[in-house]
């Protein structure tokens, strides 16, 4: 045991009594949605999406790609960005989902809070302090995704970041690590590798909710589903999967998102 994880034992850190049903019920959470929102077809996208067993949808308003170059498309720039949150607000208040969407950076917290049940923190910012700390005096439940390089201890302490700012109805979404798929010159879209053994790992040393999303950590659909069933078989809380009414057509994440008949079997089979 490294000397932070023995020091956060010693302090009691990792017994955290997070209430999973407080704000956010994080027990069997299943989140679904696009990878982002894409235009006003958004709403009745969510109300397929609730009839399939979700109860939480995702999407991105502002959605920060892995590659830098600057992604866009008929409007759609890294997102539809605040058009993006006003349709997302439209989506609760026609489907009472709560929403799951990205802030990126502090100075984006009431913006986007005024829309977001949840925030997700995406992989680029797992270690973005200040915003760890901003979110830590916020009473939005955080889902803080895995840096892709992020070892037990720094997503831990990732977490304890916002914990000590007062924030304590936070979740961990493990979303697949860098490798080297020895797979990938066969499935070349499988950028990262799935990272299941971390949830009983993480299980093992603290009570903070773990969401599994199986669309990011196998890259590609035909995984997604068996993906899902290892990562619930293994402990996790709950998943969150990218879904599109025509996977292929989707503006970002094309790969991976699965259609719903797929999602239908995996959250009611
Ligand atoms: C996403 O959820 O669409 C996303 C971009 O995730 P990540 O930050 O894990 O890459
Ligand atoms: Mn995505």
């Amino acid at each position: 045991m490294n000397d932070y994880i023995k020091l956060l034992k010693d302090q009691d850190k990792l017994n955290i009594s997070i209430d999973k049903t407080k704000t956010f019920n994080w027990e069997y959470t299943k989140i679904a949605g696009p990878c982002s929102v894409e235009g006003p077809d958004i709403i009745d996208i969510a109300k397929n999406i609730k009839s399939l067993g979700a109860n939480a949808f995702r999407a991105g308003a502002y959605k920060p790609c892995t590659y830098p170059i600057l992604q866009e498309k008929n409007g759609w720039k890294e997102g539809l960005r605040d058009e993006g949150l006003k349709l997302l607000q439209q989506v609760k208040k026609e489907t009472g989902l709560p929403i799951v969407t990205e802030v990126m950076d502090a100075s984006m917290i009431d913006e986007v809070g005024a829309v977001a049940d949840v925030f997700q923190i995406g992989t680029r910012n797992f270690q973005n302090y200040t915003l760890l700390d901003a979110l830590g005096k916020c009473n939005t439940p955080i889902l803080l995704k895995r840096g892709t390089w992020g070892t037990i201890d720094e997503i831990l302490g990732a977490c304890e970041r916002i914990l000590v700012g007062g924030n304590d109805n936070i979740a961990i979404c493990l979303r697949g690590v860098v490798g080297m798929p020895s797979y990938r010159h066969v499935f070349p879209s499988t950028r990262w590798a799935p990272d299941l053994m971390m949830i009983p790992a993480l299980k093992e040393l603290t009570n903070i909710p773990i969401i599994y999303d199986p669309s990011h950590s196998t890259g590609y659909r035909n995984f997604v589903k068996p993906i899902s069933r290892a990562a619930m078989a293994a402990g996790a809380d709950g998943l969150i999967i990218e879904s599109h009414p025509r996977p292929e057509e989707s503006i970002s994440d094309p790969d991976q998102a699965i259609n719903y008949e797929t999602l239908r079997e995996i959250f009611n089979g």
